[in-house]
């Protein structure tokens, strides 16, 4: 997968614009004159004072080399890569080049100079610079980005250009916002370790884009993507068809595209059953208790309903009316041995009636997710459960929510979201590569590359309100 390169002059926003894309979909960032300054140890103005410019062009060129042996990854150079070919030829060998042609004056105005050494002592230098160095930005880039109006619209120009750019990929995530999604790093280390070199990019799509995205992905070089939020019920309308599971939970995880064609699958649910598995714990003959009757509770409902468990209560999350639905549906759903199918409210005495017997309560809520205001108002609830259940909360992030904390403390087993969401990326990998995978094999090697994503982090969320 290529690197997006930004060049253009120092000040024109290429690491602000650069950590905020990267951020959006999900991609790595890479800033050269960042590196530079790590490798060297100072400042890049210390570095010119101390050891001057050619020293300074020395220490750049290699940390261009080191940001072009990435791959997938938004790189910002410095203002000056272009001044030498070898630094161009290995940030094109593997990446599009972006230049960002942000006008001068409106550079002058904004810039710190105390940060840039070779405007300190005159920023209306950087005229004479774009005059020097336009021409050959212009040349070396892949595309012209003007930045006349803005950092946000200049943001929002790339934004496009990166999702314009999507059919280099071979397979992707999409939802809105995406930024957050771990998949890229689950998908791209499952293919890596399979020795596949296709590869894996999160793609912003917002509401209204879906259409659009569904239309140029039957023409594009993609042969399969995963659905997130929000898009997982609204992505059918736009497909050819759906396997039965999809069909019967009414939500779409996994899309695989060929010839032109997409069709739709739901490994969600089975993934939480493989997870539950791992466990020893299984639906057959199980009294399951769901907290929400949103897209994932659906799939865990009907799942249940047909894998035979004896009691299924669904607990509305704000809407009582769709936990009805919902147990229609699983009802509608489940084979000859029916299940007995409970909607109910989240109150008192419904929670202790549908709560007493249960073996396994998952909450299908957001509440408790990081960067979620709202948290379950009381848990006072878990009381009610019998000392053999088992507590899961499909949050991974935090790995340990207060719904988890209070029912560990209460002696209960408990689990989070993490084995569901490795076991439904590796549903998915079948379904995109069309053979069956060693789940066992690869399941420490998805799990290593989350904890790695997760202590790497990535850049500011806050820049632009991305996400
Ligand atoms: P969803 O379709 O939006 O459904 C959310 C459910 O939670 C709805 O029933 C909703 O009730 C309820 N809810 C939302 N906010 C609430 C609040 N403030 N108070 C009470 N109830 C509230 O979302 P989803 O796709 O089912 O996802 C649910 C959770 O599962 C999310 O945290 C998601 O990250 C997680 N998940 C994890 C995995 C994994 O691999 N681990 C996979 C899928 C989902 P109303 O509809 O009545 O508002």
């Amino acid at each position: 997968m290529k690197n997006i390169v930004l060049i253009g002059l120092s000040g024109s926003g290429k690491s602000t614009l650069g950590a905020a894309v990267a951020e959006r979909f999900g991609l790595d960032f890479f800033d050269t004159d960042a590196e530079t300054e790590r490798g060297a140890g100072m400042s890049i103005a210390q570095i010119f004072s101390e050891y001057g410019e050619a020293r300074f062009r020395e220490w750049e060129a290699a940390a261009a080399q080191a940001a072009a042996r990435r791959k997938g990854c938004v790189i910002a150079t410095g203002g000056g890569v272009i001044l030498r070919a070898e630094n161009l030829r290995a940030l094109r060998h593997n990446g599009r080049v972006v230049f960002l042609d942000r006008p001068p004056v409106e550079i002058a105005n904004d810039l710190d100079v105390r940060a840039r050494p070779l405007l300190a002592a005159d920023a209306g230098r950087i005229h004479e610079l774009s005059r020097a160095r336009r021409e050959r930005y212009l040349a070396c880039a892949d595309v012209c980005l003007p930045c006349a109006d803005g950092l946000r619209d200049a943001f929002e120009r790339l934004c496009a250009f990166v999702r314009g750019a999507y059919p280099d990929a071979d397979f992707a995530v999409i939802g809105d916002p995406v930024g957050h999604s771990l998949s890229p790093a689950i998908h791209n280390a499952v293919f890596a370790a399979l020795g596949i070199s296709d590869a894996y990019r999160a793609i912003h799509v917002p509401a209204g884009g879906l259409e659009d995205f569904a239309r140029r992905a039957r023409a594009s070089r993609l042969r399969g993507f995963n659905v997130t939020i929000p898009h997982k019920q609204s992505i059918i309308q736009f497909l050819d068809e759906t396997d039965e599971e999809a069909r019967l939970c009414g939500a779409v995880n996994t899309v695989r595209v060929r010839d032109g064609r997409l069709t739709g699958y739901n490994t969600d649910a089975e993934g939480l059953l493989r997870a539950f598995g791992r466990r020893g714990r299984a639906y057959g003959g199980g009294d399951i208790a769901i907290l929400g009757a949103g897209g994932a509770a659906a799939g865990i409902a009907v799942k249940a309903a047909r894998e035979g468990a004896r009691r299924i209560t669904i607990f509305a999350g704000r809407r009582p009316e769709k936990a009805g639905e919902l147990a229609r549906r699983a009802l509608g759903a489940a084979g000859p041995h029916k299940p007995e199918l409970v909607a109910a409210e989240m109150k008192p005495d419904a929670l202790r009636a549908g709560l007493c017997d249960a073996d396994i309560l998952i909450n299908a809520t957001p509440l408790g997710m990081r960067g979620m205001a709202d948290d379950h108002a009381s848990l006072a609830f878990l009381e009610y459960l019998p000392a053999r259940a088992l507590v899961c909360d499909l949050i991974y992030d935090p790995p340990q929510t207060k719904f988890l904390r209070e029912a560990a403390a209460r002696g209960l087993e408990t689990m989070n979201g993490l084995d569901m969401l490795v076991a439904q990326a590796l549903l998915a990998d079948e379904i995109f590569l069309g053979r069956a995978l060693n789940a066992a094999a690869l399941y420490a090697i998805a799990a290593a590359a989350i904890s790695r994503k997760k202590r790497d982090g990535g850049a500011s969320r806050e820049a632009f309100g991305a996400e």
